[in-house]
């Protein structure tokens, strides 16, 4: 017997590089765009003395002005450290059945890592060869389902009718939607928390508000779902929403006209961005998030990833089956768009 017998053992999640200096980083869905100027302001003034104090177990004001802007009751929000956190705690807190946990093949491959770490049985579902997912699939005995919308790393929709089918259908488990994209032309299925107590929506600040740094996420839920979750949240940590974050994440809620702006140049970008990729040759199925999943005609997609990031432009490449030949490119600035499209045509031309 030595202690490593004992040790809880488990292949982490692999998140994507975080190069340092000067590159062009379309690797990790980040928004290209600063926060809502009035985030800055916010950590400015922040009254620094307040810092002593532990922050409210609930998120306070941030808990308040998400039950505004999205028009829930403070009992139906959670909020946590970027919606990781949020899902660990949904996972930990509702899967605890012996029956499996289902999600699809291809998916954002955190949720495999979670089960592993609880000792959650799961299966995953193949999404169909159009890289969408069956919702007939989703109909059979589970012990809660896990269904990313738009899925990462496809960028494929499925409409808020097809996910409430599933919900329906499936009254006994929690169902989570995974909303981290949404807000780039999809449509949320928050409207119907109200009527189904077995559907948790998870979002997040940091792509679609920019704040992947400042780490918040949140779910919307049934207020008895919302109760379980913040006893085990009381279990672990109560106090993981810090003073400052909470204070800007107040502010980037205050200015909608800029959240609904900067949405909107990267929905353009990336529909520009899809027309000049279809005209180098690649194919993808059609994405509402901020990023492309796409595969090339003729040229391996490692190949292309490597060369790329030899030119310092960062995509993401899984050695997975099913998708090693796709590359998941996020949508950057007009500037690093049009660097990137310039190099994928010098070297598609292979003058690199
Ligand atoms: N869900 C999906 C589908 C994601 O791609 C990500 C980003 N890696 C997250 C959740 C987690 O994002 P965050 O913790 O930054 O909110």
């Amino acid at each position: 017997m030595n202690w490593e017998d004992n040790v809880r053992k488990v292949i982490p999640y692999t998140p994507g590089e975080q190069p340092t200096g000067e590159v062009i980083k379309l690797n990790t869905n980040e928004n290209p765009y600063p926060p809502a100027p009035g985030v800055k302001k916010a950590l400015e003034d922040y009254d620094i003395s307040e810092l002593r104090k532990y922050p409210d177990v609930y998120g306070g004001e941030l808990r308040d002005k998400l039950c505004e802007v999205y028009g829930t009751g403070k009992d139906n929000v959670f909020v946590g450290v970027g919606s990781d956190d949020v899902l660990a705690i949904a996972f930990l807190t509702f899967f605890n059945g012996e029956k499996p946990v289902i999600f699809p093949d291809i998916t954002y491959s955190f949720y495999d890592v979670w089960c592993d770490l609880y000792r959650i049985p799961y299966e995953m579902i193949p999404l169909n060869n159009a890289f969408r997912i069956v919702k007939e699939d989703y109909i059979r005995p589970n012990g809660g389902i896990v269904i990313p919308n738009p899925n990462a790393p496809t960028g494929v929709e499925k409409s808020v009718e097809d996910l409430e089918y599933i919900i329906k259908n499936n009254r006994d488990s929690v169902v989570i939607i995974d909303e981290a994209y949404v807000d780039f032309g999809g449509r949320s299925v928050l409207p119907l928390i109200r009527e189904y107590d077995n559907l948790l929506v998870v979002q997040t600040f940091s792509k679609s508000r920019s704040m992947a740094g400042v780490r918040i996420g949140m779910a919307f839920g049934d207020s008895r779902l919302i109760g379980y979750m913040n006893d085990v949240k009381f279990s672990i940590n109560s106090y993981t929403m810090s003073r400052l974050t909470i204070s800007a994440g107040v502010a980037a809620l205050e200015d909608n006209g800029y959240f609904v702006s900067t949405c909107e140049r990267i929905i353009a970008t990336r529909e520009r961005v899809k027309k000049q990729l279809s005209e180098l040759g690649f194919e993808f199925p059609d994405s509402k998030s901020n990023f492309i999943f796409a595969t090339h005609k003729s040229v391996k997609a490692k190949d292309i990833f490597t060369a790329a990031k030899d030119k310092n432009i960062y995509l993401r490449w899984w050695n997975k089956p099913r998708i090693s030949d796709y590359l998941r490119i996020s949508i950057g600035t007009d500037e690093e768009m049009d660097a990137l499209i310039a190099f994928l045509r010098d070297y598609l031309d292979g003058n690199i």
